[in-house]
């Protein structure tokens, strides 16, 4: 079976193609900006100027001809209404087109499903730490369910927050972690922030004010303050994903997001996870970031189990939540 997949949740526009499980092309296109932040419709236009040479780009990356797709899948959310709709219509177009079926794939689950697809893990708690999104998630008695989550903004905002005030660009979380890391190998000296966990849920708002306080205060050296944060945000994470795993009784944990391609965070999940007798396992950086491979697979699961969708009833769901998901596995 050939499904094409179709991501546009937020300042990704990506189209893959899957042959059953094989990935057969995966491309995208990300909007950037240098002065940081992020315009809901100005993201939209980037998407809507580059979503037919993108799919293009899969079609000729796949070598396969619009006539053999079998089926569309479809980002349904959560994310920015404005760039959703820009992929839901490209798909609807497809559809109507090829008279193929839909599938609205719910953008969390996807991180999770790619990662035991492409990973050994059999059933894992998810710790997706993405720019809008921070949560951590599990299958568990027929649901996925949020364990736990940030109260405010997600750690990738944060830190591209964070990024814009010592105008590193954005996305800044690549910069923040060559920072830090400089600063590790200095030895900068650990800065005392504030750490907020509160139960299984985690928040950044504070931390980001105090940080944007600092920083106008000049009294520390960038290298410091990024060594300060990861150290300090990334031990909130690791702390609610091992309660999670405590709670469920699972031993195997799989990363999502794109603040997942930190090095040091990947690091921080293993040493939890083996102190724990278990395992960490982060798909590679192209599926940790959001992708529309991971749409696909989703897309290829809700098939199975018969749950496709009309053009008409191919809405989208920009608040939809994670554990609102009807879905069997
Ligand atoms: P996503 O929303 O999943 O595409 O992830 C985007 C977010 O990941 C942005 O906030 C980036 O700043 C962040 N990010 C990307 N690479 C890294 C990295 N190496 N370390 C920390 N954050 C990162
Ligand atoms: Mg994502």
């Amino acid at each position: 079976m050939i499904i094409l997949g179709i991501e546009s949740t937020a300042h990704t526009y990506g189209v893959a193609i899957l042959k059953d499980q094989e990935v057969l092309a995966n491309e995208k296109r990300s909007f950037t900006t240098p002065t940081g932040g992020m315009v809901p419709a100005k993201v939209a236009d980037h998407h809507v100027e580059h979503c037919d040479h993108v799919l293009r780009a899969a079609l000729n990356k796949a070598g396969i001809t619009p006539a053999q797709i079998d089926l569309i899948a479809y980002a349904r959310g959560p994310g920015l209404g404005h760039t959703l709709r820009v992929g839901a219509a490209m798909a609807k177009s497809l559809a109507l087109l090829l008279k193929k079926p839909l599938a609205g794939v719910n953008h969390c689950v996807a991180h999770l499903e790619i990662g035991r697809l492409l990973t050994p893990a059999k059933d894992p708690v998810l710790l997706y730490a993405s720019g809008a999104n921070t949560q951590v998630i599990a299958y568990e008695a027929g649901r996925y369910r949020v364990f736990g989550e940030t109260l405010d903004i997600g750690v990738g905002n944060f830190l591209d927050g964070f990024g814009r005030a010592l105008s590193l660009g954005f996305p800044a979380g690549p910069a923040i972690e060559r920072l830090a890391k400089k600063g590790a190998e200095q030895g900068a000296e650990l800065l005392r922030l504030p750490y907020s966990v509160k139960g299984m849920d985690v928040s950044f708002g504070g931390l980001l004010t105090k940080l944007k306080a600092m920083i106008r205060s000049e009294k520390h050296p960038p290298e410091q303050l990024c060594f300060s944060v990861q150290e300090t945000v990334f031990a909130m994470l690791v702390e609610v994903a091992e309660r999670a795993m405590a709670h469920c009784g699972k031993q195997e944990l799989v990363l999502g997001g794109g603040v997942a391609c930190n090095q040091r965070l990947q690091e921080m999940c293993r040493v939890m996870a083996e102190e724990r007798g278990g395992k960490s396992y982060a798909p590679p950086n192209e599926y940790l970031v959001d992708n529309a491979a991971m749409i696909a697979w989703n897309g290829l699961l809700l098939h199975e189990q018969g749950m496709t969708l009309t053009p008409e009833e191919a809405d989208i769901r920009p608040y939809e939540r994670t554990d609102d998901v009807d879905a069997e596995r």
